[in-house]
């Protein structure tokens, strides 16, 4: 697997979806990598990146970032309130806007910048208790909330249970998408991308799959 393949595939499923090339943004993530790696897919002239962690995220992309005029960094992982500041500085995009309070602390931030990452609503499609996300039943009153502090929410994502087949969650996800006017849909990861596409992603995100297994550690 590289980036070029993914590539490649990503290009097919948006031609058998009946979608325009490049309607569909690749975001390579590049969490638990190590810097040859993500420094060979920068060689290949990607600048789409998406990171777990604000701490990690710094190491990897500080010093990067400040060379590339046209990185574009998404948050994909949990964000502590207390991580947003920081969060706010580094990210051009947020995928995991998932409570009122972060809403609130991110509303503050954007009044203090007078500019704000685009947002993603993450949506716990599956309701499961461990994971991250407002719950379907809430996603749309909790939109409108966010739309209330003048947030810029772009779209939505998803993390569909392992166990289950992902397609149903991203259908949900479109439905809800769509009833609420979001245009945005960040869901398909390495093993499911192309059926995500095939149900309307805009943003897939993609690690393994262009970097190899995380190594643990
Ligand atoms: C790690 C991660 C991905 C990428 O997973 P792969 O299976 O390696 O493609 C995508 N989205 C989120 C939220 C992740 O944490």
């Amino acid at each position: 697997m590289s980036l070029a393949d993914v590539t490649a595939r990503l290009r097919a499923a948006e031609r058998a979806a009946g979608r325009p090339e490049h309607s569909v943004t690749l975001i390579a993530v590049s969490k638990v990598q190590p810097d040859a790696r993500i420094d060979a897919v920068l060689g290949q002239g990607h600048r789409v990146f998406g990171e777990n962690r604000v701490q990690e995220a710094g190491r990897h992309w500080q010093a990067r970032a400040a060379e590339l005029r046209d990185l574009e960094l998404h948050l994909l992982g949990p964000l502590q309130s207390n991580k947003a500041r920081q969060a706010f500085e580094l990210f051009d995009a947020m995928h995991t806007l998932d409570r009122p309070k972060l809403a609130d602390a991110l509303a503050r931030l954007a009044q203090e910048h007078g500019r704000c990452p685009d947002l993603f609503v993450q949506v716990n499609t599956g309701k499961e208790p461990q994971k991250a996300g407002i719950m379907p039943g809430e996603a749309d009153a909790f939109v409108a909330r966010c739309r209330q502090l003048d947030l810029p929410v772009i779209g939505l994502m998803c993390i569909p249970p392992i166990d289950a087949p992902a397609d149903e969650h991203f259908r949900m996800l479109a439905a809800i998408a769509e009833r609420n006017d979001l245009s945005g849909l960040s869901m398909g990861m390495s093993g499911d991308f192309e059926a995500a596409v095939a149900a309307g992603a805009t943003h897939v995100r993609v690690g393994s799959a262009i970097f190899g297994e995380r190594e643990p550690g």
